[in-house]
């Protein structure tokens, strides 16, 4: 778990408000300047209002340049110089003492432990300096003259600075120690739903993520797939503990076999998925082979004297294909090699699949669709789970080719890709959406937001945000009304680079979406330092509400955290009344999903209503 400290988890979230404060600060030192002038206070007091109006507005101006901590300092210097020259001037009958306490409670909320101390003793030292003022100095300052009610004032400043940082630091080691708690309970949650509790394995999840981090795009492999023959019958004859002790067995002897390269999972029940990294047939099926007599020979666990036979399907995974698809592919395999009801080994032939499509013929196709725009937008709205109100509609593309036919974003997006299209494609995209933008809000009859899903090449694009700047001038739009969805992918990665580009695009106004939150293995703790304003949680986890504890409890847990966070949780691929009413109870924001509403183009939308 990633520890952190009070003061970087709550700056990034006020420093929006100190923003707010540095114009309203001129406006509030110059209205009491007016007041002052008004009233019999000294007119001195005038005049540093006006300067301190000035100091404001000045900052109000350079306010990206400064560090959240130096506006803060500024907020606490400048009651504390106030409170200083108007107890000069009236002592104890004066604002003076209120405006030092009002600075610690400033310093004592949102500086760290030892700043804020610092300022108790500081603000300390110039009460005591006030008294040596009012000795040495100025004989006389209204009301201060006896040195009983100085020392009784004094006793009162130094005890409500006690109390104030005593209790001001109990509720904050509380708040942090309850979300580190939910975020450490978030972190195991995830460690469940990835791996296999059993034997410690990665999921087919968690797997696939794994290969997509290791494979290099130079260097492919097999995916193999092993289904154990007579699970169900070893189960029938014993009982669940001996096969749950073959499972573990079949576990320990693949370890011990497997090299540092290799990736084992169990993928489901009875089946073990292999990633064996070599490109090289005979090197494979050599690797293949010492699996086998391994299996076939030390095979023993008490009281079970049956041998354990496996069915095996395997790809070969050329370096820059999609995994997805190897997979796919190896599980047609296995799925064949079940029909031949015996201990055996196949591997995937295109006649196997016989509708695959030529990757070249895409590539060939879509650079032409590009060209002659052939691309549309579907969108689907996302609505406010209580007033069950549309909020926003999310841009999906479609294709549909001549030859071809209809063709999914999730197979020609990667292909675009490839193709080194993205940053055109997504150009297109937002011209479009923005286009569109005018007549969804009629349709809906309110200003919506419209959420854009941005490739991560394009994201990374050094024209990126001079190109959004553009096109949200052109045609006249609030930029918090455009939300663009990024996956988490693309963070780990880039996590700097990535970082700095949300912080340009959020200076523009516009709003960040974390796209299929939980799809890859990444802490919350470490996404939420980004400055996003969405979490999307994947479907794959909606998919599972009802029927996974875990995953039930761990929406609810990232639900919980996102108050803490301020995020916008939406949870997308709801297709069932039990899933929304599940996410509604959780305190989930909007929902996304068949359920309520289909991709839908913008025509349709139109005459439905
Ligand atoms: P995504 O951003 O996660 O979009 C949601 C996908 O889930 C969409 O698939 C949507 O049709 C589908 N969906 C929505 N509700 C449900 C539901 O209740 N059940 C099920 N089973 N599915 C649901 P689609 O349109 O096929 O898009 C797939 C992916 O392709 C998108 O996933 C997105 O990552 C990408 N994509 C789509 N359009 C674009 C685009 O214009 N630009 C970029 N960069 N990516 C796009
Ligand atoms: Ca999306
Ligand atoms: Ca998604």
């Amino acid at each position: 778990m990633i520890r952190k400290d009070y003061n970087s988890m709550i700056l990034k979230r006020i420093e929006k408000n100190f923003d707010r404060i540095m114009p309203i600060g001129s406006i509030v030192a110059w209205a009491s300047a007016l007041t002052i002038y008004k009233s019999t206070i000294p007119q001195i007091f005038v005049f540093y209002n006006i300067i301190i109006g000035f100091i404001f507005l000045v900052l109000s101006f350079v306010n990206k340049r400064l560090t959240i901590e130096t506006k803060i300092l500024v907020t606490i210097a400048i009651p504390s110089i106030m409170g200083v020259l108007s107890f000069m001037d009236g002592g104890f009958g004066s604002a003076g003492l209120t405006l030092l306490m009002i600075s610690n409670v400033i310093a004592v909320m949102y500086l760290s432990k030892s700043r804020s101390i610092s300022i108790a003793a500081i603000s300390i030292v110039i009460f005591i300096g006030l008294f040596g003022y009012s000795k040495l100095v100025v004989i006389h300052i209204a009301g201060s003259d006896s040195d009983t009610l100085w020392l009784i004032q004094f006793l009162v400043f130094t005890l409500y600075l006690f109390i104030l940082h005593t209790v001001v630091y109990s509720i904050r080691d509380y708040l942090l120690k309850n979300i580190e708690e939910l975020e450490d309970s978030v972190e195991k949650t995830f460690y469940l739903a990835y791996y296999d509790q059993l034997t410690s394995l990665p999921n087919q999840h968690r797997f696939k993520l794994l290969l997509r981090e290791q494979i290099t795009s130079d260097r492919g492999g097999f995916i193999v797939i092993f289904s154990i023959i007579n699970l169900s019958i070893i189960n029938s004859i014993y009982n669940d503990e001996i096969s749950d002790r073959v499972l573990v067995h079949i576990t320990e002897i693949f370890n011990k076999i497997k090299s540092n390269t290799e990736v084992l999972s169990k993928i489901s029940g009875d089946e073990f998925a292999l990633w064996i990294d070599t490109e090289d047939l005979t090197t494979f099926k050599n690797r293949m082979t010492i699996y086998k007599t391994y299996f076939d020979e030390k095979f023993y666990i008490p009281k079970m004297t049956k041998k354990i036979e496996f069915t095996v399907g395997y790809t070969k995974h050329h370096a820059k294909a999609d995994i997805e698809e190897t997979f796919h592919k190896a599980k047609l395999a296995l799925t064949y090699a079940k029909t031949l009801q015996s201990e055996s080994m196949v591997p995937y032939d295109e006649t196997l699949e016989a509708v695959l499509r030529s990757d070249e013929l895409i590539k060939e196709r879509l650079s032409l669709a590009l060209q002659n725009d052939e691309f549309t937008i579907y969108y689907q709205s996302k609505i406010d789970a209580i007033t069950r109100e549309v909020v926003s509609v999310e841009a999906l593309s479609r294709w549909t080719d001549d030859i071809l036919g209809s063709v999914s974003p999730s197979r020609f997006i990667p292909i675009l890709e490839e193709l080194n299209k993205s940053v055109e494609f997504g150009e297109l995209l937002i011209n479009k959406v923005f286009r569109d933008y005018e007549i969804l809000c009629e349709k809906y009859q309110k200003p919506l937001s419209v959420a854009i899903n941005i490739s991560p090449t394009h994201l990374l694009d050094t024209d990126f945000l001079d190109y959004i700047r553009h096109e949200i001038i052109q045609f006249d739009l609030l930029p918090r009304n455009v939300i663009l969805e990024i996956t988490e992918g693309i963070m780990i990665e880039n996590f700097n680079e990535v970082s700095k580009i949300i912080e340009s695009i959020k200076s523009l106004g516009f709003k960040i979406s974390l796209d299929d939150f939980g799809s890859g293995y990444s802490s919350l703790a470490y996404l939420v330092k980004l400055n996003i304003d969405e979490l999307k949680i994947d479907k794959s986890f909606v998919e599972q509400i009802n029927k996974n504890d875990k995953i039930d409890k761990m929406i609810e847990m990232i639900v919980t955290l996102s108050e803490y966070y301020k995020l916008n949780i939406v949870a997308e691929g709801v297709e069932t009344k039990e899933q929304y009413e599940k996410l509604l109870e959780f305190g989930c924001h909007e929902i996304q999903g068949f359920y309520f509403s289909k991709p839908e183009p913008i025509i349709a939308n139109i005459i439905k209503t």
